[in-house]
């Protein structure tokens, strides 16, 4: 015997469990059966069921007149009520109600069918103010597609301060040059930590706000604590870490800064967004490559967000002249490293020993990264670059074998976490449409 959806779209709905994505689940599979409802449907009824793990795994158990979905966490049992609909007929393009599909596929045959992800945890990053104008649309969308979880990226970084409101005209927007990410959060952090918890999400939070931190304002009264670069101290980019007014500073501000922007379970204070050139060379930092002085730095931030925030972690960026492993400085407990290789090849895997580029720049850093860790990988985010239209353009070839390809390499070496950065949503067939076909592959990349 078989079900579709149109037969179980009159079947009670029930559940064993309060937790919020538990209801979430019942909700989604009597909003999305009653599209498709049809008179004189048979009784039946879906049961959903939750274990309190974390790990998003799901069963679900197919009978004539009952279906059981069992999660191994709440979050599970939401994932086990989207695979059952998708099996059914439906899938979610693009975001909002619009992007809601439906085509009956063949039924669904009896049986008990397992399904447990490549990676623990799969994020979107919603990498600019358009995106997180609609951020509603977005993480539902993403929660559909069996995404966890949930960045919020500023591109370019937002400031701290303003007074004024956020124009509204395309020029005016050209002119401030920032992203308004911190408003957003001021107004809305409070119902995105709120709507993420309903969905059994996590999120995070930040981008390149070092430099937030320590505003180039304070070169004047204290010169001292930017970096020595040819001879003079500079205060354009980052700082220097062998300065312990500057690393006071530092702390004192992310810990107001986790305060201010509180509900993300990752921040990322990042140094300046440039290919190099901005660490310092003083006496005592000159011993220390780029990666050292960064994670020094990063180290510094994590202490003081420990206490202002515990269990949140912070980010140390492998990235630009960062991605070389540090030579001396080890990540402190609530770190995690992000690796973000951007200017890595996509016509080749990452993975792919046939590219001389991404094994020679990326994939022997990315082992000393691990090496690093030892045997702790669940610190090792990845974050990718598939749906960034600052860098393919409105052009990204398909990657269509390179994901997939990318994927099963990033799990086999133990990466817990993948990420994909969106900026840019239009065209959907574009850069964009590669975060529905990432969420397809963070599950299952075989
Ligand atoms: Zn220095
Ligand atoms: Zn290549």
């Amino acid at each position: 015997m078989a079900i579709t959806a149109a037969g179980i779209s009159g079947w009670e709905i029930s559940s064993n469990s309060a937790s919020p994505p538990v209801a979430h689940a019942a909700h989604e599979l009597r909003s999305h059966l009653r599209r498709v409802g049809a008179a004189g449907s048979t009784p039946g009824v879906i049961e959903v069921r939750a274990a309190p793990g974390t790990n998003d795994a799901f069963e679900v158990a197919v009978e004539n007149d009952r279906v059981v979905i069992s999660g191994e966490s709440p979050r599970g049992a939401l994932n086990g009520a989207y695979w059952l609909l998708e099996e059914l007929g439906f899938a979610w393009i693009e975001p909002g109600e619009g992007g809601i599909a439906f085509s009956a596929p063949a039924p669904l045959d009896s049986g008990v069918y397992s399904q447990s992800p490549a990676f623990p945890r799969r994020t979107l990053i919603l990498g600019q103010d358009a995106l997180h104008d609609e951020w509603q649309d977005w993480m539902e969308w993403a929660s559909r597609n069996r995404l966890n979880d949930l960045f919020f990226h500023d591109t370019p970084p937002s400031r701290p301060g303003r007074t004024s409101p956020r124009p509204v005209d395309a020029a005016a927007l050209a002119e401030d040059g920032g992203g308004w990410l911190f408003e957003r959060w001021d107004a809305d952090g409070r119902a995105i930590a709120a709507a993420a918890s309903r969905r059994g999400m996590s999120l995070q939070f930040g981008g390149h706000h070092l430099p937030t931190l320590l505003p180039r304002a304070l070169f004047g009264d204290h010169p001292g604590w930017f970096p020595l670069r040819n001879g003079e101290r500079d205060p354009r980019f980052n700082l220097c870490v062998s300065a312990p007014g500057a690393i006071g500073h530092l702390q004192e501000a992310a810990a107001a800064f986790v305060a201010r922007f509180s509900g993300a379970d990752i921040y990322h204070i990042w140094p300046d967004d440039i290919p190099g050139g901005g660490w310092c060379e003083c006496s005592p930092c000159s011993a220390l490559s780029p990666s050292d002085q960064a994670l020094i730095a990063t180290n510094a931030i994590a202490e003081a967000v420990a206490r202002a925030a515990p269990g949140a972690r912070v980010a140390y960026l492998a990235y630009h002249d960062t991605v070389t492993p540090p030579e001396f400085a080890r990540p402190s407990a609530n770190v995690t490293i992000l690796w973000a290789p951007r200017e890595r090849c996509y016509a080749h895997s990452f993975a792919d020993p046939a590219c001389a580029k991404n094994e020679k720049e990326y994939l022997e850093p990315f082992l000393g990264l691990l090496d690093m860790l030892g045997d702790d990988l669940s610190r090792l985010q990845v974050f990718e670059y598939y749906s960034d239209a600052i860098l393919f353009k409105g052009l990204a070839p398909a990657h269509l074998g390179v994901l997939p390809a990318d994927a099963r390499g990033y799990a086999a070496a133990g990466v817990t976490n993948l990420q994909n950065l969106m900026v840019g949503d239009r065209p959907w067939l574009g850069p964009p449409w590669h975060a529905w076909w990432m969420a397809r592959c963070a599950w299952d990349p075989t």
